[in-house]
């Protein structure tokens, strides 16, 4: 049975020490209690007391991993309806399809998609993330064969779909060390899925027509020992298929009903013929509450939006988005080029080093690390001060790939200066910069050009 947050507390190691994100540990029951918390956040719980939390704190929607290593993909884990109320934790893989019954030429055109349809923005590098590889011959050798063209695919995860256990059993095998998701127990099935998942360790999608025969069917995979479970309620309309992922995650959150307590898996590639709508279809359930979209193809037009209406989503709102501190070298920089610093707020990094590399001047930007914050707000909280930004510029090293030691800082956070020079010595000159990013190019032609 769950505990209280009073019980939780006491449990507790009640030194309040505030690492575990919240300043107190009655804030941090609370929060455990709730299912808004994870346990591993307070690394100073006793072993006994763990164990007596694990129950108390497991999400109320399992994580479920697919892949192996440190590149596996997670999802579930979810703790909240709504992101604003904390933050969406996993985000969504999304997947191409591919069948043992198309062609060659069909299946590498689809592959290559996969692997080059990549965009970076903000640092990530956006991309999908899983081959759904379909069983639809019905043959075991074309299905193995399927498989064996493609599972060197860098960066794939892999489902692997076929109504026979003894094809994803034979596939599972074949792709060992993948862990790939095996699709779908149904209630004709459900014995021989649950042995095959329990031979390879794979984890196993669910399958029926309603939620009350799915978690008739949860419950009775989780008595035969298999808990990594991924949820398919059936239907493929998507009112039918939206109103059924509403209904999964409020039955696993606010009624903690445990055989809905998995993340979700849907086809749009089998709602519709048209790409645009099925676009649209993945999107909605991107916002609620996919663990998984599969797709028919990967096109450009089609991926990125869906790949940025996913970064805007799973984005921690509690959490700036960070770029890593060092010296970017933007433009083919010599020992002439200029040295310019901002802060580590993605949105800011972004911003100054797209206005220098548009003024077509190479310039070295020295990114500092003010944990997220913009410049302004960094140097009111002390983050943006002249010594720590010159220790910065001598631990990087950057000056040893100098002529000149000319450093140029904001113009927001000119009253640095002083300090700065001070930290760095009488053979730096420290320059003001524009208070706006917008004003870099010509700053810069008028520094370098004059
Ligand atoms: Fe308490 Fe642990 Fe949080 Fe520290 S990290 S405040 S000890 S719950």
């Amino acid at each position: 049975m769950a505990l209280s947050g009073t019980q939780i507390f006491k449990l507790l190691p009640k030194t309040n020490c505030g690492e575990c994100g919240v300043p107190t540990c009655l804030a941090f029951a609370m929060a455990l209690a709730g299912g808004k918390a994870e346990l591993a956040r307070c690394r100073y719980i006793s072993e006994q007391a763990k164990a007596a939390l694990t129950e108390a704190s497991a999400p109320p929607i399992r994580t479920v991993e697919i892949g192996a290593g440190a590149e596996a993909l997670k999802i579930g884990g979810e703790t909240v309806l709504f992101r604003h109320e904390k933050s969406f934790i996993n985000k969504p893989g999304l997947a191409l399809l591919l069948t043992d019954a198309m062609d060659e030429a069909e299946i590498a055109a689809r592959v290559k998609r996969f692997i080059e349809l990549r965009y970076l923005r903000v640092g990530q590098n956006l991309k999908g993330d899983l081959l759904a590889l379909k069983c639809t011959t019905g043959d075991p050798n074309k299905f193995l064969a399927l498989l064996n063209k493609v599972r060197d695919t860098a960066g794939a995860k892999f489902i692997l779909i076929s109504d026979q256990p003894d094809i994803l059993k034979a596939g599972a095998q074949a792709l060992a060390g993948f862990k790939p998701l095996l699709y779908a127990a149904t209630e004709a099935n459900a014995e021989a899925m649950a042995a095959a998942a329990k031979e390879t360790g794979c984890p196993l999608t669910v399958k029926a027509e309603g939620l009350d025969k799915l978690a008739a069917l949860t419950a009775k995979l989780e008595a035969l020992g298999i808990h990594d479970l991924v949820l398919d309620p059936g239907r493929r309309q998507l009112k039918r298929a939206f109103e059924d992922q509403v209904a999964i995650r409020r039955s696993a959150l606010l009624t903690k009903f445990k055989p809905l307590g998995f993340p979700t898996i849907v086809f749009p590639c089998e709602m519709t013929d048209d790409p645009i709508q099925e676009a649209l279809y993945a999107a909605t359930f991107i916002a609620k509450y996919a663990g998984i979209i599969v797709l028919s193809d990967f096109q450009g037009e089609m991926l990125f939006p869906l790949l940025l209406a996913r970064l805007n989503i799973y984005t921690d709102p509690q959490r700036p988005m960070v770029t890593e501190p060092m010296v970017y070298d933007i433009g083919a920089v010599n020992e002439t080029s200029p040295l310019l610093v901002t802060s580590n707020f993605a949105l800011t990094y972004f911003i100054v080093s797209g206005e220098i590399e548009s003024s077509r001047i190479p310039a070295r930007l020295l990114v500092v690390d003010t944990e997220g914050l913009s410049v302004l707000t960094a140097w009111a909280a002390g983050k943006f001060a002249g010594d720590l930004i010159g220790q910065a510029i001598k631990r990087s090293g950057v000056a040893e790939r100098m002529k000149s030691r000319k450093v140029v800082i904001p113009g927001l956070a000119a009253i640095i200066s002083g300090d700065l020079e001070e930290e760095l010595g009488a053979e730096w000159e420290v320059l003001i910069g524009p208070r706006e990013a917008a004003h870099i190019t010509p700053f810069l032609k008028q520094l370098c050009h004059p």
